[in-house]
């Protein structure tokens, strides 16, 4: 595949103007969702056949997101690309002052494989909303997801307008060297770094979408009953592969004991046996030897059964696990979860200022104080009180991380101002402009601009 031939076509495309209609815009975003919804079904099967992810789970995590996405521009593109007139400052009067949104021109979207179709198509839609051209990327670990939005997208829109770029790293690589207006990526830190050095080679500017440990903290004020249910819900969905999973539960020593009884008896209500239409599989062998091999199986307070044929990993949840051992020093990205006591508030936050500033972070708490504590405190992307995930489910809300766990952020109107300049104009009067500012100077128009500035 010529990269640079595709790349060239959308620029003459987008120096067309076209995709700067907002009629354009909109007409692309209901075909997309409608080529989605006739579709459905083979998406459904894909993403199966890839890593056994269920149709609730894909619906839910991944379809129904997207469907969002793009509802929400087909009724606010209007208001977000009209001119915003902001306030002018006496000494630029008698003028008015207006930031346009304008479109950046050719993105590149790479994808992680984690939520193959959201992590690309959202990114996507965001670009074409704010009126650019888009070359996607997915991720080529799940290949099935990866060949069908090639397919769909790729046999329904014209190249030098929307096109998704099958390959691994060469082909990104090669993807790499060109010339965006904007990169969007997600993935892990290790490849985000790769990709802004690429990047800064072309001053292109970026979007980081990256991972991290996001801690999940229970205090001995929480309801326990809420915060076992929601934990389990969020750290199991998508067998531990979702960026934002709680990554490591922090919990009062004081109430340890009845919350690991009730995760327990969640975990068994539930049932994530091999197989369950409602448990998704690791994604590949790779993965699965690394999440095995970050279990101490002394520490297993439940689980630990797993099966190399289909890549199942129990829930698996490790008690009495140090700040030094193996699993708390990567992002786990699976379905195991270290869990450390603590007898002091102040000093578990310290802890988590200390490392990586997290993509995510849960607390469940009645305590206000404690709540303004972590909030004042703790440098994190977004997260949850008393609940997990959620958060990235609003489109009132910019999802992004902060230093190691990312870069800018999007969703919804914060979608379309990162695939977007706000280009600022001020437009003069022709008349009445005092002429202070203009050389030759004296004392009397310094006085003047003093009173003014
Ligand atoms: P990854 O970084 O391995 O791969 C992401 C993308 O980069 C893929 O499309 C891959 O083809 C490409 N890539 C991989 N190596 C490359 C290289 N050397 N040069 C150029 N391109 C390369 O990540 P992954 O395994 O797909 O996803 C897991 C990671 O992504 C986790 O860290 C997770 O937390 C993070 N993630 C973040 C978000 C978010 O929204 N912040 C969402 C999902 C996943």
């Amino acid at each position: 595949m010529d990269f640079t031939k595709i790349f060239q076509s959308q620029k003459d495309f987008f120096n067309t103007h076209k995709t700067k209609e907002v009629a354009f815009r909109k007409e692309t975003l209901l075909k997309l969702k409608n080529i989605l919804k006739e579709n459905e079904n083979r998406l459904y099967e894909a993403i199966y056949k890839d890593f056994r992810k269920g149709r609730f789970d894909t619906f839910l995590t991944e379809l129904n997101l997207i469907y969002n996405e793009i509802d929400f521009f087909l009724k606010n593109i209007e208001k977000l690309s009209k001119p915003k007139k902001v306030r002018t400052p006496l000494s630029l009067q008698p003028g008015k002052s207006h930031i346009y949104y304008d479109p950046l021109g050719v993105t590149l979207v790479i994808g992680a494989w984690n939520y193959p179709y959201s992590l690309t198509l959202i990114p996507l839609i965001s670009s074409i909303a704010a009126g650019n051209t888009c070359v996607v990327k997915p991720s080529e670990l799940p290949e099935n997801t990866m060949h069908l939005l090639s397919e769909l997208i790729n046999t329904n829109f014209p190249s030098n307008y929307i096109h998704v770029a099958e390959g691994g790293i060469p082909e990104t690589t090669e993807l790499l060297k060109l010339r965006y207006d904007k990169i969007f990526f997600t993935g892990s830190p290790k490849v985000g770094k790769i990709v802004y050095e690429a990047a800064a080679k072309n001053l292109v500017p970026v979007v980081l979408e990256l991972g991290g440990k996001s801690p999940a903290i229970v205090t001995g004020t929480a309801d326990l009953e809420v915060a076992a249910k929601r934990l389990v819900w969020g750290k199991f969905l998508n067998g531990g592969q979702t960026c934002i999973a709680p990554d490591y539960l922090l919990v009062e020593e004081s109430v340890k004991p009845e919350l690991l009884q009730l995760i327990k008896e969640k975990l068994d209500e539930i049932n994530y046996s091999d197989g369950a239409e409602h448990y998704t599989s690791l994604i590949n062998k790779r993965s699965f030897d690394r999440v095995l091999g970050l279990v101490d199986k002394s520490s297993i307070y439940y689980g630990g059964r797993s099966n190399g044929e289909t890549l199942y990993i129990e829930p698996t949840i490790l008690d009495n696990v140090s700040w030094d051992d193996a699993v708390m020093q990567e992002e786990i990205f699976g379905p195991v979860f270290p869990v450390i006591g603590f007898s002091n508030y102040d000093e578990i936050l310290q802890k988590i200022i200390e490392r990586e500033k997290p993509l995510a972070a849960y607390l469940f708490t009645k305590d206000d104080t404690e709540k303004k504590k972590l909030l004042d405190f703790v440098s994190f992307g977004g997260g949850c009180i008393n609940d997990s995930l959620m958060h990235i489910t609003s489109d009132y809300l910019p999802f992004g991380g902060i230093g190691n766990s990312g870069i800018g952020n999007y969703h919804g109107a914060y979608g379309f101002l990162s695939f977007s300049h706000q280009k600022s104009v001020v437009e003069k009067a022709t008349w009445g402009e005092p002429d202070w500012k203009y050389p030759p100077y004296n004392d009397k128009k310094l006085k003047w601009i003093k009173r003014v500035i």
